[in-house]
């Protein structure tokens, strides 16, 4: 078997066996086979797909590409949540510690940003001191002491996953259902957790842009996790218009915190409440969603859940100096707001525009290795149904340089469509499959 051969045979349409997706997952990770070969092949899947047999075996062959740990020393029930990439999406960093201060541990392998999509590992990355790449002996010890872990692959966990992640983000071959069922349920599967959430986001700032492709990704990661005998759920939401205000990874670790103090945005709050219910209903700590929730919003309003946010941090070595009211973590040098140019109702934000906007000032990769601005980002003042008048605060840039700024002024006004009257709401949920 040669590694042309099987980038040849994707790329004329037909099926690989589990021995030539094994031979080329193992022979990557290793190294035997360079970058650009496993980015032809990456390129080869995408526009040809995969059957669902070649899916689940890919996601087998990365989640055997290093160690897989059995949780069941630590708790008898670990929880894990997973979102397939959305822009402003800041759900883990509030829902870990919530559901964790539910008593439920949740144990969870993160990502990096990917494309215009953020990632939590470059959001805790803004927290001086935060370490994503724990140990398995480590990831285990602060389950059990803490009750709640958000670690990225090491070279010990899912290390395929991790390097294609990488491959795929800078070469274009990010959104492929094949590629992304594979990337995530690899993961999950090596992380070990009894029960896992799947995000399922769809819309324009989704890799899914309908909630048909959405659908089918979703019920081929349940199904594949319900194959290797793990609870898997996939809550469909909206990602239309970013999630909450903050998008950049500085910005969006203090909208977390707001939301654990109680203050967040609405739309975020209730993104997480319903995350987090499907987590405890999933792991067993509720019998139904209502009081799912009651236990959440307790949760938030006791201060539990920001306690347990901090002592997660700060057992994952976060500064907590940084993350006081207000906080003190690292700011853009020119933050400027830009107003709305006419009077009316705002009918769209492109959350794609806004992520490559975000990009684009610092907040993501171009290239694989590329290094983050964690201060830079946006903040949307006005959303979608919102009034405005013309002059009246629209969003705030945080940038490093004014050229950067111009940019995504010009980008971010373009993001925006504007209506004389207020459409129909679009659904935060749009479903749940179990
Ligand atoms: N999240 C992942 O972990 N992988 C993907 O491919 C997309 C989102």
């Amino acid at each position: 078997m040669n590694a042309v051969d099987v980038i040849i045979k994707k790329r004329d349409g037909h099926e690989l066996s589990r021995q030539e997706i094994d031979f080329f997952v193992q022979g990557y990770t290793r190294g035997a086979i360079p970058d650009y070969q496993a980015a032809a092949w990456a390129m080869a899947v995408l526009w040809r797909g995969m059957t669902r047999q070649e899916t689940v075996d890919l996601t087998l062959s990365m989640a055997q590409s290093g160690a897989t740990m059995d949780l069941h020393d630590v708790a008898a029930v670990v929880v894990d949540k997973h979102s397939t990439g959305g822009v402003g999406d800041k759900t883990t960093i509030v829902v870990a510690p919530l559901v964790a201060a539910c008593g439920l541990p949740v144990g969870k392998m993160s990502g990096r940003g990917l494309g215009f999509s953020g990632g939590t590992l470059d959001k805790l990355e803004a927290i001086p001191g935060y370490d994503t790449a724990l140990s398995v002996d480590r990831f285990k010890a602060q389950l059990r002491q803490v009750g709640v872990v958000v670690s990225g692959q090491t070279v010990e966990l899912a290390p395929a996953d991790g390097k294609l992640y990488a491959l795929r983000d800078v070469t274009g071959t990010v959104p492929s259902l094949p590629l992304i069922a594979s990337s995530i349920m690899s993961k999950k599967i090596a992380a070990g957790a009894d029960a896992i959430v799947l995000d399922v986001k769809v819309g324009r700032g989704a890799f899914m842009t309908t909630l048909e492709d959405a659908t089918s990704l979703a019920q081929t990661m349940v199904d594949i996790g319900k194959g290797v005998g793990r609870r898997v759920s996939a809550v469909l939401s909206d990602m239309e218009q970013p999630l909450g205000r903050a998008v950049g990874n500085a910005l969006e670790v203090v909208e977390a915190l707001d939301t654990l103090r109680g203050r967040g945005p609405a739309d975020l709050v209730e993104h997480c409440l319903v995350t987090a219910a499907e987590m405890l209903l999933l792991g067993g700590m509720a019998g139904d969603a209502t009081s799912a929730r009651r236990l959440l919003v307790e949760a938030i309003q006791s201060g539990r859940a920001l306690d347990k946010f901090n002592e997660w941090i700060a057992a994952q070595g976060g500064s907590l100096a940084v993350l006081g009211d207000p906080p003190g973590l690292q700011a853009a040098s020119i933050i400027r707001e830009v107003s709305a140019p006419r009077s009316g109702v705002i009918g769209a934000i492109d959350a794609m525009a806004v992520g490559l906007a975000a990009v684009d000032l610092g907040a993501g990769r171009l290239q694989k290795g590329d290094t983050i601005d964690h201060a830079v980002g946006v903040v949307l003042q006005a959303k979608v149904g919102d009034e405005v008048r013309a002059g009246a605060r629209l969003f705030a840039i945080h940038a490093n340089s004014e050229a950067a700024f111009d940019r995504a002024r010009a980008r971010l006004l373009a993001a925006y469509s504007w209506s004389d009257r207020r459409g129909p709401e679009r659904p935060l949920v749009y479903g749940v499959l179990r």
